[in-house]
């Protein structure tokens, strides 16, 4: 929903806060998840975090959640898709060059980013692009993986 999308980078800094806390949880269980399977977990888990996320950040549940480094801002809310930073396009007031009656969604994320009051550089993280591949799968259960396979990366965040 538009208008929770905004609420939700304005209230960047408790949200990412319970976000941290909500990963750490799930980091913890992976013992759990793998005796489980992944797999066997990826659409239960998808079918709670797809409505949560739809509803306060516009998420497309692209499976590569970048919300914890854009301020609580989605990406791909942007109509180019831009993942690293804003086209040359935004308005001299902080609209978009496509959808003026909207901030672009990067102007967004800077301001969540530092209520946050994260390193500013985290902002900058070239990520990579959008993996397909992973559209319609659980970012969360990704996350787990991926911090279960390189933990070194995580300080990087
Ligand atoms: S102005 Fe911002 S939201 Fe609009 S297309 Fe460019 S990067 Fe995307």
């Amino acid at each position: 929903m538009y208008r929770m999308r905004l609420w939700s980078a304005r209230n960047a800094a408790w949200l990412g806060a319970l976000y941290n806390v909500w990963e750490n949880i799930l980091i913890r269980l992976h013992p759990l998840f793998a005796r489980i399977g992944y797999e066997r977990l990826d659409n239960l888990f998808l079918s709670i975090e797809k409505p949560i996320k739809g509803f306060l950040f516009d998420s497309r549940s692209c499976g590569q959640c970048t919300l914890n480094i854009t301020g609580m801002s989605c990406p791909m809310n942007c109509p180019k898709t831009m993942r690293n930073g804003p086209c040359g396009g935004v308005r001299p007031d902080g609209a978009c060059e496509v959808k003026p009656d909207m901030p672009c969604v990067w102007v967004v994320a800077r301001d969540g980013n530092r209520r946050m009051n994260k390193n500013e550089h985290t902002i900058e993280l070239v990520l990579p692009p959008v993996d397909a591949r992973l559209q319609g799968t659980s970012a969360w259960m990704r996350k787990v993986r991926e911090h279960n396979s390189h933990p070194e990366l995580e300080s990087l965040r």
